[in-house]
């Protein structure tokens, strides 16, 4: 997304063969849950995790062709809700972007609760693990409701922008 602020960064994007482990980890998954790993999933979550940070969907689009042609939209959008779905990927709304999950394979699950600091200043995002999730399940169930998918986003400044005020 590009940093607005010069302040001083974390780590780059992974490298080529930590992107191909977690696409395979991601696979074999799928597989034990009997889901299918269908190339344009696998190429939307490969540029997720490539870029190390949340990106925007016109951005997937754009990229989405290996010869450099932008890929149709419901192709990059259903690829995405599916991930999604599957606790691979979130969607963090308050950025309008997606980012591939950074939960290790098979600990979380298909679906867990996703916290995020977003950093406002430079935009960087880390996913936590939600502590609140637990309370929001016991309050959802006294309402009667059942939740699918929750995302908690809180907005303030990284370590790195933290100092540099
Ligand atoms: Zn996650
Ligand atoms: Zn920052
Ligand atoms: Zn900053």
């Amino acid at each position: 997304m590009g940093d607005p602020c010069d302040h001083h960064h974390h780590e780059g994007p992974p490298d080529a063969a930590e992107v191909e482990r977690a696409l395979a980890a991601a696979d074999a998954r799928l597989s034990a849950e009997g889901e299918r790993m269908t190339a344009a999933r696998l190429r939307v979550l490969g540029l997720l995790l490539a870029a190390g940070e949340p990106v925007k969907a016109y951005d997937l689009i754009a990229r989405f062709g290996e010869d450099g042609r932008p890929a149709k939209p419901p192709t990059v959008y259903r690829a995405l809700e599916f991930l999604e779905r599957k606790g691979l990927a979130h969607r963090i709304a308050s950025i309008s972007a997606y980012v591939a999950c950074n939960v290790e394979t098979g600990e979380a699950g298909s679906l867990h609760a996703a916290a995020f600091l977003i950093c406002d200043c430079c935009g960087a995002t880390e996913e936590v693990s939600a502590p609140a999730a637990g309370g929001l399940d016991s309050a959802a169930e006294h309402a009667g409701y059942v939740i699918a998918r929750t995302t908690i986003e809180a907005h303030g400044r990284c370590p790195a922008c933290r100092v540099a005020v």
